[in-house]
């Protein structure tokens, strides 16, 4: 800001501006305070810009325009080739301090255009329409005929047969009403914002909801910074609600929760194991748990990838695809652990192999233990609709699946060092001794991010490929050694004859 009295303000941070006046302050005041985009957020970009191109095949004819880092010159383009009366990609025109650029810009009639905006989404969300009335608003303002909106995303029921058919993998919805309804407040909003962002120094904003909402924002570390880190009220159980009830009464550690504050039974057990520092544990409640277990065991966890495009035949797009499993085994109460494992080499599609290679080690009987088991029971399921020769074993195997989240969620056991959460990360580290420090993948969606980039990426070297599939055995390893660890930290509290409840 202090170089430009005059910013632009593109949809991006228009958008962010609606989120929040802080955040859009950040942006042109003190961007170096905000934190560099993360794997995570540029894999959604990434993804996001395959599905765009996708959805530009679909206008054979259409123009690509490449971007010009000055939005002047790219609206001198833009409205340059609107002339051709083609199909426009990244056409980007100004008004005012507006400036946006459409994902395709569709000629209808002389001199009319409708205006599509491409989302890696399932659905039409809210805050779409917003983002497409700010970019109506401002080609309107340049002087462009704007007949029809539409929103064009990802049909979640398209399944895939051979080579990708864009026609049936995007849907598309028309979005004029919703935006038509938003325009007339847009000239304020954004004098508002232009009036926020030449301020000397940032606001004061309280935090709430709309820091998580669309989705998180980067300025979170910075403004939750005075929340305590583990005892905090935002950890009570199901209790986001009652959490900032209790902030704006000033409270903000569970153990300054005095006792006529309502609260669930789960969250009064959270109270008294934070204010004593020992753990909640429901002995009776354990040992019923791990009476319905039967041997042999078998403790079983499978890392997935989820890409919006459909990567294989019969598969939906944003289908969790198992590339990878772990498996070890316990055949009675004093046999050692036999483990097993599985990651896809990436030249095709993994779920046969991983279903037969399954169906030979697990047996008929015996429980199959996971860790919030809903995820492996649909993975397999959606597996198997693909390869039904599979589906009465995965229908047959499903009743033999035992989650091990169960004690935890349902608080027979709660130690204060979990902070509210029953998360394997979490839970792992305050019943055994093992944690996920310091391991390179440490979590499930960037096992899956890394998968992707090493076995599809372009530009990875073998050894890159060799050190990335030895952190993913790592990680699926300890997933399902933890769960061994687990069982046994459970056994042990059931075996000991103190009084604890
Ligand atoms: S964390 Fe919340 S209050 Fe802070 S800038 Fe973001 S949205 Fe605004």
């Amino acid at each position: 800001m202090k170089n430009n009295p005059f910013p632009f303000l593109s949809k991006t941070k228009y958008l962010e501006g609606l989120k929040c006046s802080k955040l859009l302050w950040y942006e042109y005041n003190r961007k170096e305070d905000l934190p560099e985009i993360d794997v995570a957020t540029q894999a959604i970009m990434d993804q996001g810009k395959i599905v765009g191109e996708l959805a530009q095949t679909l206008y054979p004819d259409g123009i690509l325009l490449q971007r010009e880092y000055d939005p002047a010159k790219q609206s001198g383009k833009s409205l340059e080739a609107t002339k051709l009366r083609k199909p426009l990609f990244e056409a980007g025109f100004v008004h005012k301090q507006a400036y946006a650029l459409a994902d395709i810009l569709n000629p209808v009639e002389k001199n009319v255009w409708d205006l599509i905006e491409v989302k890696s989404s399932a659905s039409v969300k809210d805050e779409h329409y917003s983002d497409v009335a700010f970019q109506k608003y401002t080609y309107e303002g340049a002087g462009l005929k704007i007949r029809k909106c539409y929103l064009m995303y990802i049909n979640n029921q398209y399944v895939r047969k051979g080579t990708i058919e864009p026609k049936k993998l995007f849907a598309t919805e028309d979005v004029t009403k919703q935006c038509d309804e938003l325009i007339p407040e847009i000239e304020q909003n954004i004098a508002d914002m232009l009036e926020v962002i030449k301020k000397q120094d940032s606001l004061q904003i309280k935090v709430g909801p709309h820091c998580d909402s669309p989705y998180p924002c980067p300025l979170e570390d910075i403004c939750w910074s005075f929340l305590p880190p583990k005892d905090n009220v935002f950890c009570l159980y199901s209790g986001t609600k009652k959490a900032y009830e209790l902030m704006d009464l000033g409270v903000l550690r569970i153990t300054d929760i005095k006792e006529d504050i309502k609260l669930s039974d789960k969250q009064n057990i959270q109270v008294v194991c934070h204010k004593n520092g020992t753990p909640h544990i429901d002995k009776k409640g354990i040992k019923a748990f791990l009476d319905t277990l039967e041997y042999p065991l078998y403790f079983l966890d499978f890392e997935t990838i989820n890409p919006a495009i459909p990567a294989y035949d019969n598969s939906r797009p944003f289908e969790a695809i198992p590339f990878q499993y772990s498996l070890y085994i316990v055949k009675n109460k004093d046999a050692k652990s036999e483990r097993h494992s599985y990651l896809a080499p990436g030249d095709k599609d993994p779920r046969e192999e991983i279903l037969k290679r399954l169906k030979t080690l697990l047996g008929n009987s015996g429980s199959v233990i996971a860790y919030n088991a809903t995820f492996e029971k649909t993975t397999l399921r959606h597996a198997s609709e693909a390869y039904p020769e599979y589906q009465s074993w995965v229908a047959s195997l499903e009743e033999r699946i035992v989650d091990l989240l169960i004690p935890f969620r349902g608080f027979l056991y709660y130690h204060p060092d979990q902070a509210g959460s029953a998360s394997l990360k979490n839970v792992l580290p305050v019943i055994t001794n093992s944690s996920y420090e310091n391991m390179e993948i440490a979590e499930g969606n960037m096992a899956s991010i890394e998968y992707s980039r090493v076995t599809f990426g372009k530009n990875v070297s073998e050894e890159e490929r060799q050190r990335v599939r030895v952190a993913l055995e790592k990680y699926c390893d300890l997933d399902t050694k933890g769960m061994i660890d687990i069982l046994a930290a459970l056994e042990k509290i059931c075996r000991f004859r103190g009084d604890v409840t």
